[in-house]
């Protein structure tokens, strides 16, 4: 349903360059290779709602051969030292600045995210690189020592084998970096499937690199996660296998791999709690959640989506908030550096979020700005603001991963925290307050794998991001993710 009149308008005014397509095929072996199957799927430009290109559907027997790839050329690069192995990602990221607008343009036209989202994710890609070429070479052996009489222990890391990985649509390229930089900086192979919808700049990173990588080491698999991602799950030869997706996907993905005993890394969902205080800087809570709930247009498992405040400046509060949403800028790629949304990635996820503003209403919510449709073409929602919500209501628990941000309110500490662990997510958190005593103690009592605060959706690669919960285990960035993407082996020699 559009309303009859909307504050926000779609803005159209720029043109994307031609995408630069990447060849058709899989990645498999250094080369691009035809699918052993002839179904392909459609790829769309979900602000225009044009067909961009087709990507093969993938077969069993393309996982099958990648893996094999990767299974040939995993001895070759484990041995590779680090200095080699940093010296390959160091080239990648100066592939990737090099070419930066062709993938920035091409994630703008296969997401529908406003370019400078795009931009951001492109820099962001290339500091993986480099930080990850750094930590292959700082990453040594656990250590040395005596430990039993006569005796010298070594304990060792290693890389784990072939790494299985499984990537969504919302940062395409950069999620598929979280993983490939720190994979290969531990010594690993691996087989990748982007998301079906948003296959391309993966793809097109394969192409980039593919003189620079040695054969095998990466391979990349389009195709239906039930079919490529189910085997690269279950598959024999797959030591472990990577998801960032949804936390439907990855019990699955983690069922499968328990056939075959394979270590399981999940980045799942999250629905992160805003906790403002009545001692906060109102004015940066709400810019905080301008920026950090609807950055990506809410499509961010970080998002910054559910407020609560407390009740004694919940007025003041959401008044600021309002006014801060209501200037956001909604556009097309291309059509300007200060617009803030743009499309949602689908018309399925489009609808979705549309339903669940429906579900909003029924329960009795009060819209305090947007909850519609935006024209066509293109899948555009109005940035939205939803108050009157009590504690438990769904919208408090449920993902909406759209432009959709709640507020409730509290009235003590305790009540607070409380409320802000009723989640099954515990991805992210983040605490507004200028009370030295409440920022040491809140953060330690809320059970998310990131805190900020005075601050949400601030990433850096040096520390660590995943969840505890229903959002996952495992490290993506930092030194942890090297660590989750390796083996610990003691050798003990007897000195005698
Ligand atoms: P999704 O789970 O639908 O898809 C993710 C990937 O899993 C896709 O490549 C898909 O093809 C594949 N997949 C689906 N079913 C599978 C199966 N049975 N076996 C193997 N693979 C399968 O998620 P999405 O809609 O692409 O992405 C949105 C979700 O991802 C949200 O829940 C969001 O919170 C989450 N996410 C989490 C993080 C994080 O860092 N924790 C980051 C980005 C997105």
């Amino acid at each position: 349903s559009l309303p009859e009149t909307s504050r926000f308008s779609v803005r159209r005014e720029g043109t994307l360059p031609a995408p630069a397509l990447p060849p058709f095929g899989q990645f498999i072996g250094g080369e691009f290779v035809a699918s052993t199957s002839d179904a392909t799927v459609d790829v769309v430009n979900p602000a225009t709602e044009e067909v961009i290109t087709q990507v093969p559907a993938g077969s069993l027997e393309d996982v099958d051969a990648a893996v094999a790839a990767a299974v040939a050329a995993k001895a070759e690069w484990a041995v590779k030292t680090p200095k080699d192995r940093s010296a390959v990602l160091l080239r990648i990221a100066d592939i990737v600045e090099a070419n930066r607008e062709i993938l920035e343009n091409l994630e703008a036209a296969n997401t529908g995210k406003p370019s400078a989202v795009a931009e951001d994710d492109i820099s962001s890609a290339i500091d993986t690189f480099r930080f990850s070429a750094g930590a292959a070479r700082a990453f040594t052996a656990l250590g040395a020592g005596d430990y039993a009489d006569n005796h010298t222990s070594v304990v060792f890391r290693e890389p784990v084998g072939v790494v299985g990985v499984i990537t969504p649509w919302n940062y395409p390229l950069l999620m598929a970096v979280w993983k490939i930089a720190p994979i290969l900086a531990a010594g690993n192979t691996l087989v990748l499937k982007p998301s079906e919808q948003t296959p391309l700049t993966t793809l097109k990173l394969a192409e980039l690199i593919a003189a620079e990588v040695p054969a095998g080491v990466v391979n990349i698999v389009t195709g239906p996660g039930r079919v490529v991602g189910n085997r690269l799950s279950e598959h024999p030869d797959v030591d472990l296998v990577a998801i960032t997706g949804s936390v439907g996907s990855g019990q699955k993905v983690a069922a499968n791999a328990a056939s075959t005993v394979k270590r399981v890394h999940l980045e799942l969902g999250g629905k992160a709690p805003v906790v403002v205080f009545d001692d906060a800087d109102l004015e940066e809570a709400a810019k905080g959640v301008r920026s950090a709930g609807f950055w990506n247009g809410g499509q961010e498992c970080g998002s910054a989506c559910r407020v609560l405040v407390h009740e004694s400046v919940a007025e003041k509060f959401i008044e600021i908030l309002v006014r801060e949403i209501s200037e956001i800028s909604v556009g097309a790629p291309g059509s300007g550096d200060d617009v803030e949304i743009g499309s949602m990635i689908s018309k399925a996820h489009y609808d979705r979020v549309l339903e669940a503003l429906e579900d909003v209403r029924k329960e009795g919510h009060t819209i305090a700005v947007g909850g519609h449709a935006l024209e066509g073409p293109g899948y555009f929602i109005e940035p939205t603001v939803v108050t009157d919500v009590p504690a438990g209501a769904p919208i408090t628990y449920t993902e909406i991963f759209g432009p959709v941000v709640s507020v409730e309110t509290f009235s003590t500490d305790e009540e607070a925290i409380t409320r802000a662990n009723e989640t099954v997510y515990g991805l992210a958190a983040s605490v507004w307050t200028n009370n030295a005593s409440r920022s040491l103690t809140v953060p330690r009592r809320l059970d998310f794998g990131t805190v900020w605060v005075n601050s949400h959706l601030v990433i850096a690669n040096e520390v660590p991001w995943g969840g505890f919960k229903g959002s996952g285990y495992g490290r993506d960035l930092s030194i942890y993710a090297l660590e989750d993407f390796s083996r610990t082996k003691h050798v003990m020699y007897n000195r005698g």
